[in-house]
């Protein structure tokens, strides 16, 4: 990889908040702290995804006396994944950071993450080193969504790896310039490409609140993700419907020799219930796959913005900033 040069680039942190109110007083000075140890450049774009309590007003204070800090104010709830694109496309820094704002992300591996983007890297994320924040039969249901996701897939999305990422200007207009709608971020910065490093980390507690994240929104960010990076439903669908009438006409076949030659009566209709209630069901659940693909496609056409920003406060880098 051929080496950047040793300036410090000018870094711009994207940090995606929703009820964060009670985090960010601590997380934005120890956050802060760290970027300017390693650029005197730097700006913190705090995107307030629709937050209810306050989140937008303690970010304003914040803002006064910081003058790194940027809100970004939603104009409702749109979710995390929106929340970052919304950062990444104001972003201006040679760099882009993206971290939580719930002092999940441990600052200690930003310079690590500067050195390797020196080295020549152009996205370097963090791993996950351990899953003590969720329990073994969902550790095992995400393991196996991977496994599905990637399976003969050309673009590896790495599982345990999340939104804690350092990238360069030239990833970050690369992510922009996607026009998708159905942002499964995980699965866009592996789409994306480019020399890449993983770095393991060990997640830090929560400042203080509860995750987001539960059982339903997992399923749904899982959903999102298995049918914008695949279309194996689809393929099994279609697998699966060979198998079965491969399997109908043997059995067909099966019958009518055992009638002809064994001379037996056809037996009657505990089979053909079966049947019928079985292949009724496997055609619903075809249907349903179908339908969950066609629902994505309309969502796609109706080509709705990902996010609305009500409001900007707080400067920023200098826009006309030439990136070196
Ligand atoms: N978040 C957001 N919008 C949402 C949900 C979460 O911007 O609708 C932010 C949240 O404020 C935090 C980050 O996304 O900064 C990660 O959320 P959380 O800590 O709940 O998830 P986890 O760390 O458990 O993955
Ligand atoms: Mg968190």
């Amino acid at each position: 990889m051929p080496a950047r040069d040793t300036a410090p680039p000018s870094i711009t942190c994207v940090m995606p908040a929703y009820n964060e109110a009670a985090n960010l007083p601590h997380v934005v000075p120890h956050v802060l702290e760290a970027l300017l140890a390693l650029s005197p450049q730097v700006e913190l774009l705090i995107v307030d995804d629709g937050s209810r309590d306050g989140t937008a007003d303690v970010v304003r204070e914040l803002c006064r006396s910081h003058p790194q800090c940027v809100l970004l104010e939603l104009s409702r709830n749109f979710g995390k994944e929106a929340a970052i694109s919304a950062g990444l496309e104001q972003a201006r820094g040679d760099v882009t950071v993206i971290m939580d704002a719930d002092g999940q992300h441990p600052t200690d591996l930003l310079p690590d993450m500067l050195r390797h983007w020196q080295a020549g890297a152009d996205m370097v994320y963090a791993v996950r080193t351990s899953r003590d924040d969720q329990r073994g039969l969902h550790i095992g249901l995400i393991g196996w969504f991977y496994r599905l996701v990637n399976w003969r897939s050309r673009v590896q999305i790495p599982p345990n790896a999340g939104d804690f990422r350092w990238m360069d200007r030239t990833v970050v207009a690369a992510l922009n310039a996607l026009p998708e709608r159905n942002r499964f971020m995980k699965g866009l910065y592996a789409w994306v490409g480019y020399r890449t490093v993983a770095l393991p980390y060990q997640p830090l507690d929560r400042h203080s609140g509860v995750t987001r994240f539960n059982w339903h929104s997992s399923l749904q960010l899982g959903l999102a993700g298995m049918m914008s990076f695949s279309t194996l439903p689809l393929r099994l669908m279609t697998v699966s419907g060979l198998l079965l009438a491969f399997f109908s006409l043997l059995y067909g076949l099966w019958i009518v020799l055992d009638v002809l030659i064994g001379g037996k009566d056809v037996p009657g209709f505990a089979t053909i219930a079966t049947a019928v209630m079985f292949f009724s069901g496997v055609q619903l659940l075809s249907i349903g796959l179908l339908a969950e693909y066609v629902g994505r496609i309309y969502d796609e056409v109706k080509r709705r913005p990902l996010f609305i920003v009500r409001e900007r406060v707080g400067q920023g880098l200098d826009p006309d900033h030439d990136p070196a």
